[in-house]
């Protein structure tokens, strides 16, 4: 069990002062309940830089900032992680994918940061073994690719990749259709918890010295007379806090501004200069959450949807809780930044499609829909004039700084966080001319990364049975503390949970818990049952919400939920026979409904051309490898 001390923050910065003024725990607690102590603290002092935004980049800046001994504050319009940093596939990615781009550096980097991760979060990346199936030719060129890859990236002996023939498979997966697959590729990707990654990030931020406010959007971005940006103003985004006589709002003093506003960082740029051209180009991509034994996969399957994209089915939950299996994704441009992107019926019947082609067994319909979730990627957009498609837009990160100096960054994936992050703080190193320590993100565990997860596993179950995977897989070292607050009639581990995620992780709305810190909005069978009620009330207890508040915040959660799913009616409603239908038209399309072999037959001859399409260079100096999910 880690130990917990109380100290006195006595951080020395690069700048050479010193704050003796808040009391920190050096584990990163972030409590954010006194309201207007928060905004003081923010107040208080004069920051070497205000990072814009508590996604995975701007919880990635502030942290390897703040461990370089940067006087760092990070400002968050709503809750850690509430924007595309909870909506990704959360699949910690080797490079594979780049080396179909050519891209030899990005395979290298990607690869590293895989292996950086593991160290210093290994509860975060979970190993899942992808199969990728196709045909025998298919697979014997999706292997050179591979082999290619685990050269380039360094991948151990033990997790290189695998053949598999038909018999193989489909012990492995034997949902798979077993005549539209003679052959698969079996190899190690990682999976993650990409809020509770973020989270991470932003408890490490705090432990090394940095001040955190969420729910507190940043309204605008203050100029000095030297043309520099030198403040930014904060108001109070919490419900009531808007009322009059109850504002409350900042002004953080800073020599430097990073906007790392995701699909926002246009609009923040627009804060410091009006008239500047949007940078970026939203795609969105959803995902839907069936139970496991609909589509009972073994790990995850990597398949193609009808427009030949990769799309995949990903098995989560924990071996004695709800297992549930996900689909994505879609890449679909999405004209403006949106908290909770529109899901449409097509993009649901694209995934169900998809898997009707791949998978054994009745097609999932509407009824089997658990939750569904959508994010929106920040890309860079292309040359004006360019035709490029959503999933040919590049991955890469950009940076610009704007007229008053503030440093924008977007792009870039999740996978790649703390290099981007580095190679930002470089700069603002640069530029403030400080004698700040060289990065140390690499080396340093992220808050609940000092854990082995198999030995605090058995430990646990002794405790609490069951609870103890999940736990630890969300928390890593931070679990004992929750499984050691589970009291004899709380009925489970919510309680504690929700104690944990106020107390210690910044928890202010009761989404922030259910949806980010929790996971249970999204991997839960029942995600708006009784668990809900129960976190609810005790988040109200802490909070000290009246119970107007408390019913508020359920209605809150529950329309997310039931928001979230309203394109299903529109489903049903598409298979609905028009009303000028004939008989038989009518009478054909019962059979199809009916019909659990429903494009049963249905060759792959169409994977095999698009991998040949995508890996036609493979025989040339740059290897080419098969499509991947992003
Ligand atoms: C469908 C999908 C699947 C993906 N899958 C993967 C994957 O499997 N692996 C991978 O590596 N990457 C994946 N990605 C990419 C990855 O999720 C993103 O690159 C990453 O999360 C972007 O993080 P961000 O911090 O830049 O943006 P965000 O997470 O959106 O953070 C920006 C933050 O800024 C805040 N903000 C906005 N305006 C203001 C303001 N005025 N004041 C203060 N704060 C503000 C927002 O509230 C938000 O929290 C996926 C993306 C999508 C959409």
């Amino acid at each position: 069990m880690s130990i917990r001390l109380w100290l006195m923050d006595d951080v020395t910065h690069a700048s050479g002062q010193s704050d003796r003024t808040a009391q920190q725990r050096v584990d990163g607690s972030l409590n954010l309940r006194d309201r207007p102590a928060a905004f003081a603290r923010l107040a208080a002092q004069e920051f070497d830089v205000v990072v814009i935004g508590a996604g995975i980049t701007g919880a990635g800046v502030a942290r390897d900032a703040a461990l370089r001994g940067l006087r760092v504050a990070l400002v968050e319009a709503r809750d850690v992680a509430s924007g595309t940093s909870s909506r990704s596939s959360k699949m910690i990615h080797g490079g594979l994918r780049y080396l179909a781009q050519g891209d030899v550096g990005l395979v290298r980097e990607a690869a590293t940061e895989r292996q950086v991760l593991r160290r210093i979060a290994p509860h975060l990346t979970r190993m899942s073994p992808f199969v990728m199936p196709g045909s025998r030719a298919t697979i014997a060129k999706v292997r050179a690719g591979l082999v290619a890859f685990e050269r380039l990236g360094k991948v151990p002996k033990p997790e290189r990749h695998r053949t598999l023939d038909g018999d193989e498979l489909l012990e492995v997966e034997p949902t798979l259709a077993p005549e539209r697959f003679g052959a698969a590729v079996r190899y190690p990707e990682f999976l993650t918890n990409d809020a509770r990654l973020t989270l991470a990030n932003v408890r490490s931020a705090v432990a090394a010295g940095a001040v955190v406010l969420t729910h507190a959007p940043v309204t605008r971005i203050l100029v000095g007379s030297n043309g520099r940006a030198n403040g930014v103003e904060v108001v109070g985004a919490l419900p009531g806090e808007a009322a009059p006589g109850a504002a409350l709002s900042a002004i953080a003093r800073t020599r430097m501004v990073v906007n790392a506003a995701g699909p926002w960082v246009d609009a923040v740029r627009a804060l410091e200069a009006p008239e500047a051209t949007g940078r970026l180009a939203l795609t969105k991509g959803i995902h839907v959450v069936v139970p496991h034994d609909r589509l009972p996969v073994a790990d995850t399957v990597i398949t193609l949807g009808a427009d030949k994209r990769p799309v995949f089915a990903v098995r989560s939950g924990v071996a004695g809780h709800d297992a549930v299996t996900y689909l994505g994704t879609t890449d679909t441009f999405y004209a403006e930044p949106d908290e909770w992107p529109v899901i449409e019926a097509s993009d649901v019947q694209y995934l169900f499609d998809a898997m009707a082609d791949t998978f054994d067994g009745p097609p999932l319909g509407p009824s089997d829909v658990v939750s569904m979730w959508a994010g929106v990627r920040p890309l860079i957009a292309p040359e004006e004039g360019s035709e490029a498609n959503p999933s040919e837009l590049s991955r890469k990160d950009e940076t610009w700084v704007g007229p008053a100096g503030v440093v924008a960054i977007a792009g870039g994936k999740l996978t790649a966080f703390r290099t981007m992050a580095e190679r930002v703080v470089d700069g603002l190193v640069a530029e403030l001319g400080t004698g700040a320590t060289r990065c140390r993100t690499a080396d340093v565990a992220l808050v609940g990364g000092d854990v082995d997860v198999e030995d605090l596993v058995s430990t646990l179950e002794v405790a609490i049975g069951a609870d103890a995977r999940r736990l630890v897989e969300l928390w890593g070292s931070d679990a004992s503390l929750i499984a050691a607050d589970v009291r004899p009639d709380d009925g489970g581990t919510v309680p504690a949970e929700v104690r944990h995620a106020v107390c210690h992780e910044g928890a202010l709305r009761l989404e922030d818990y259910w949806i980010r810190r929790g996971a249970r909005a999204w991997f839960t069978l029942d995600p708006i049952g009784t668990d809900l009620d129960i976190a609810g009330e005790v988040m109200a207890g802490l909070l000290g919400w009246s119970s107007g508040r408390l019913a508020d915040e359920l209605v809150c959660c529950r329309e997310i939920h039931h928001g979230s799913l309203a394109c299903l009616a529109d489903l049903d409603l598409a298979a609905v026979p028009d009303p000028d239908s004939t008989e038989e038209e009518l009478d054909d399309l019962r059979r199809e409904l009916d019909d659990p072999d429903l494009d049963s037959d249905r060759d792959l001859d169409d994977l095999d051309d698009l991998d040949r399409a995508d890996l036609n260079d493979l025989d040339s100096a740059e290897p080419v490898a098969a499509p991947l999910p992003h």
